[in-house]
């Protein structure tokens, strides 16, 4: 990517900021673009997206739910599609998809995907 303030290249680096969500300081990685000639710092279109799942999952690590990542590899493990996750904890499997994506689950929708994913474990 070029620089469009000074037309350097610019480098994707990881950088560490806090940020501020529903009333909680979370520590995020995200990448970005950075100019090192004139300091310019840049996300992409794609990015936005990876931005606001960070900010997600940090959430739901610090308020002790499920993360989008946890609920899709709990879920893999045991063999289910979304669908089959979603019968099996009385929930709809477009918001299964939109909560493996990013999007933060209600506490009762938690609750039920934990005791869904738990009676799946103990019957293996
Ligand atoms: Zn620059």
């Amino acid at each position: 990517m070029i620089c469009p303030n000074c037309g350097r290249e610019m480098i994707l680096e990881k950088v560490e900021k806090v940020l501020n969500f529903r009333g909680r300081e979370l520590a995020v990685t995200l990448e970005q673009y950075r100019c090192h000639d004139c300091g310019l710092e840049a996300g992409t279109v794609d990015q936005a997206g990876c931005v606001q799942n960070a900010i997600a999952d940090a959430w739901r690590l610090a308020e002790g739910f499920l993360t989008g990542r946890e609920i899709r590899s709990l879920r893999e493990a045991r063999s289910w599609t979304q669908a089959g996750l979603a019968r099996a904890a009385n929930l709809d499997p477009a918001a299964i998809r939109r909560w493996e994506n990013g999007c933060i689950q209600p506490p009762e929708a938690d609750r039920a995907l934990r005791l869904a994913l738990e009676a799946r474990e103990n019957q293996d």
